[in-house]
């Protein structure tokens, strides 16, 4: 996030902040809140060094969907220091490398290989996490001799592990595009002004659904309009995002 900040003229000074008490990738501290008020709560962490300007921060939910899909959904906040504005840039990716399997007690080697053969090493790494949280996750791992080392200080009788991708940013190149591509939409919704006060960050931050159907006239579910508002003076504007009516073929009316 940093270098892109700074390429849009921004002077950055990062601080080191232990943010794993608001939730670990490896499970073994639980997220509390959405991933909205987490990126918020990570970035008033700045609050005591910077009593101004701009605190940004960002934060990840990662997964695979019912149909088997990974998915990477970043959030990249900016807050601004005196008034607590909040601005929030989002980007959502499907390539995002992520792998992950529960291991039989003992592992088995070919189990093993199997996971490592597709997390990407050594760019991405791999991480072995206890499935009862008992014992510290181990990440960072960029070969099977690593993985291997990590499950045989972790095994215990009794103690399920699993190995997955270490998703924490800097371990993971495909997620840290995503971060970008979050971080690209925080500076392009600040780089736009509000029409009555002139505040940076005037945003889409709704779809409307309702497009009328082209043949009866009713409301659809599909999206009628954009909502655009002012983080600052709530000013807010609707957008048509279409002027023709809505295929008939989607209509629960024309098309039930
Ligand atoms: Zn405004
Ligand atoms: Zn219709």
């Amino acid at each position: 996030m940093g270098p892109l900040f700074a390429a849009h003229g921004w002077s950055v000074e990062v601080l080191d902040r232990d943010t794993d008490a608001l939730g670990t990738f490896s499970g073994d501290v639980e997220r509390h809140g959405t991933p909205l008020e987490v990126a918020i709560a990570k970035a008033r962490l700045a609050r005591d060094e910077c009593p101004e300007g701009w605190w940004v921060a960002s934060e990840g939910s990662l997964g695979v969907d019912a149909f088997g899909v990974t998915f990477d959904h970043e959030i990249v906040v900016m807050v601004d220091a005196s008034t607590g504005v909040t601005l929030v840039g989002e980007a959502l990716r499907h390539d995002v490398v992520l792998v992950g399997r529960d291991l039989e007690s003992p592992p088995n080697a070919d189990q093993i290989r199997e996971v490592v053969a597709r997390a990407g090493v050594p760019h991405h790494r791999l991480m072995v996490v206890s499935l009862d949280h008992d014992v510290a996750a181990r990440g960072g791992l960029r070969t099977i001799e690593e993985v291997e080392a990590a499950l045989r200080e972790m095994s215990a009788p009794g103690r399920r592990l699993r190995l997955q991708s270490d998703c924490r940013a800097h371990f993971s190149p495909s997620r840290q595009r995503v971060i970008a591509e979050a971080t690209q939409s925080v500076l392009r919704h600040w780089a736009t002004p509000c029409p009555r006060c002139e505040g940076p960050g005037f945003a889409v931050t709704e779809v409307v659904a309702g497009r009328q159907c082209a043949r009866c006239g009713r409301e659809t579910d599909e999206a009628r309009a954009e909502v655009w508002r002012c983080p600052w003076c709530q000013y807010w504007a609707e957008t048509l995002l279409s002027e023709t009516g809505a295929d008939p073929a989607n209509c629960p009316w024309c098309n039930p």
